[in-house]
């Protein structure tokens, strides 16, 4: 499943409730029964998850407008692996147990629902157990359903040793197995102590107490669990290898993972992701969150130092790729968890303040029900963040790892939050050069590509203070995109659209690549023989104009790099590669014995804005690598045109690979 996927079924529908019965009277025959209650927004058709026997399921469910249900029976196969629905056997007693951890994406093993984060419902789930089974798990006994995303959802059930102590008003209720009872029972008077400590301590940082109704915090340990621990809604989950006496080695790490699951309380199952991506930042609280509250109380101070997470890589702040699956947002994720998330968070931290933070972090609980990280970063941390996503963006695209319409979805998220005028003409620049001119909106759709990211600037410029060079740039990317009807308007209202000035001129050149204005009205505009017609008419859609305004470009009056610029963007506009393919063949023969008597820097020029860029086919790439292999051009020349020559097979390798298209 693909995030873009995930967004598709939350645009249209929510799921009110999930009410799941397991049914584990034959061990050997287990099944379950989903019924699901979601509200259409719209109709449509979408799908649910199952997993079988390691297949991955979809089965379709046409969705109507409003309140409907489901109800799916099927039969489930045990995994082996920890996570889905378990069974292992207690070699110390022969006990047989099972369990079911949810996790990111393995819900549908044991239930069929809608697995994505952000879809989150109350939940409940029964177990019809063998006589005399202990039974804990998300939405059971006389708690409400939590309302939790379907990776929390889970249960134990088998014939456990339970644990309960009392500490300030909160039942704090362990299990284990029946094999290890006798540690249990020693472990239990301290656990509860540091584990109620916890829960009111971040409680009343966050001015939300436990999300526990009831007054009770069930924690399992578990033979064999995938994790070392997962915060299942209902039931904590621990490895039962972690269960070990106070005083020995490994209690530190108990108290230390466990503070990081009761965090999960709130960072997880309270507010949760949106997406799998966002994992680190999720994980990075509940360390933080978990270890703060470690210091700050009586009995878990001792342990607040304990086991420094090892994995170090840069972090970067929610690297979006629509087109991901989940398994592969979940891996690139889980390489930013723990000890790089966990120095992002806290660098945040620093810079808010330790008040202001918290204030943040309660805020973000209290808003819900999904974790907005732009809300936890300080603003200059964010745009720091966007340009660490706006490098990776360049890169990706690249290196040909992304698709078109996922660098669109990228570039539209970035472009929202720049505050950056430089970065943000970079970006408008790359997406008109690179981005479009590649082609990979092809056949269809490039002008609805244009139109969004017309409609981020109009957005950029209307939250822009006046006057600053922020708004005059987003005005100007966005006269370069945006449809002819408000571009005539904005000429219009520049002096009676008489004006002269560089805006003005702009949105003529826009006009005239959009096939609105003629070569006459350009002419009129303005001096013929000047730059601003020159340029313009080299936006004119024409095979004709075109070849004139490569003539132009080594016409002697017009030797400016930025007038030269100009005119080579309207000659290779992205829209207009066919008016210009007769030109490949004029660029192989005729660039060499025109650039030959002017300066290296004129040349080099020449060379770059001649270069037929927009014509990303092998032919063309084919005919610069014979120029190249001529050695006609002087070697600053030949150097330019290599650089374009790189950029021309970025853009065959990367049509070929996104679109199956060869050529345009
Ligand atoms: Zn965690």
């Amino acid at each position: 499943m693909t995030e873009r996927e995930a967004r598709e079924r939350s645009g249209l529908l929510s799921v009110l409730r999930y009410d799941v019965t397991v049914d584990l009277r034959d061990l050997d025959a287990p099944r379950s029964t989903t019924k699901v209650v979601f509200d259409g927004k719209r109709a449509g058709a979408t799908f649910a998850e199952a997993r079988d026997a390691g297949r991955d399921l979809r089965v379709p469910v046409a969705v109507a407008v409003g309140t409907q249900a489901r109800e799916y029976t099927r039969s489930l196969t045990y995994d082996i692996g920890g996570s889905g629905l378990c069974r292992v056997v207690d070699e110390a007693d022969g006990s047989v147990y099972v369990y079911a951890a949810s996790g990111p994406t393995a819900a549908p093993h044991w239930f069929t629902c809608f697995d994505q984060p952000d879809l989150k419902a109350e939940t409940s789930v029964r177990v019809e157990s063998p006589p005399g089974w202990v039974v804990a798990g998300t939405g059971m006994g006389e708690a409400a359903a939590a309302v939790v995303p379907t990776y929390a959802t889970g249960f134990v059930a088998g014939p456990f040793a339970t644990e309960t102590v009392r500490e300030d008003g909160l039942g704090v209720v362990l299990h284990a197995v029946r094999s290890r009872a006798p540690v249990l029972e020693g472990v239990a008077p301290g656990l509860a102590r540091v584990v109620a400590e916890v829960v009111a301590e971040i409680g009343e940082r966050l001015g939300c107490p436990a999300p526990r109704k009831g007054g009770e915090l069930r924690i399992a340990f578990v033979p064999g669990l995938a994790w070392p621990a997962m915060e299942t809604a209902g039931c904590v989950m621990v490895r039962d290898s972690l269960l070990v006496a106070p005083g020995s080695s490994g209690y530190a790490r108990l108290v230390s993972v466990l503070a990081h699951e009761i965090a999960h309380l709130w960072f997880g199952n309270l507010v949760t992701i949106g997406w799998w991506d966002d994992l680190w930042l999720q994980e990075a609280l509940a360390d933080v969150v978990g270890r703060t509250a470690l210091r700050a109380t009586p009995a878990g101070r001792p342990y607040a130092g304990a086991e420094a997470r090892r994995v170090h890589s840069p972090v970067t702040l929610d690297r979006h790729r629509p087109a991901l699956t989940a398994a592969d947002a979940l891996a690139s994720a889980a390489s930013h968890h723990y000890s790089a998330g966990v120095r992002q968070v806290q660098d945040w931290m620093r810079a808010l303040g330790e008040k202001e933070w918290w204030a943040r972090l309660a805020r973000v609980v209290s808003e819900g029900p999904l974790l907005d990280a732009g809300a936890l970063a300080p603003p200059e941390r964010r745009s720091t963040a966007g340009a660490d996503r706006w490098e990776e963006l360049q890169r990706a695209v690249a290196a040909c790892e992304i698709d078109g319409p996922t660098a669109l979805g990228v570039l539209l998220s970035l472009l929202g939050h720049e505050r950056d005028a430089d970065r943000l003409a970079g970006m408008t620049t790359w997406f008109a050069e690179r981005l479009r001119r590649a082609g990979w909106t092809r056949p269809a759709g490039g002008r609805e590509a244009e139109r969004l990211v017309a409609e981020a600037l109009r957005e950029v410029v209307a939250r822009a203070p006046d006057g600053s060079r922020l708004a005059a740039t987003a005005t100007y990317a966005w006269v370069s995109t945006a449809a002819a009807p408000p571009v005539r308007s904005l000429l219009g209202g520049l002096d009676g659209g008489r004006s002269a000035g560089p805006l003005a001129w702009a949105a003529r050149n826009r006009l005239a690549a959009l096939g609105e204005l003629g070569r006459r009205g350009i002419v009129a505009a303005g001096d013929e023989t000047g730059a601003e017609v020159a340029t313009c008419l080299a936006f004119l859609p024409d095979a004709g104009e075109k070849e004139r305004a490569w003539e132009r470009l080594f016409a002697p009056g017009l030797s400016d790099p930025a007038t030269l610029a100009g005119m080579a963007a309207g000659l290779w506009h992205a829209d207009h590669p066919e008016h210009v393919t007769g030109l490949v063949a004029r660029f192989r023969h005729e660039t060499a014995a025109r650039t030959d008597p002017c300066s290296e820097p004129r040349a080099v020029a020449l060379a770059r804005f001649a270069f037929p860029r927009s014509v990303l086919t092998a032919d063309a790439f084919t005919s610069v690598g014979e120029l190249l292999g001529e050695g006609r051009l002087r070697p600053a020349s030949r150097a330019a045109v290599r650089e374009c020559a790189a950029e021309l097979a970025w853009g065959v390798r990367f049509r070929s690979q996104w679109m199956n298209l060869d050529a345009v």
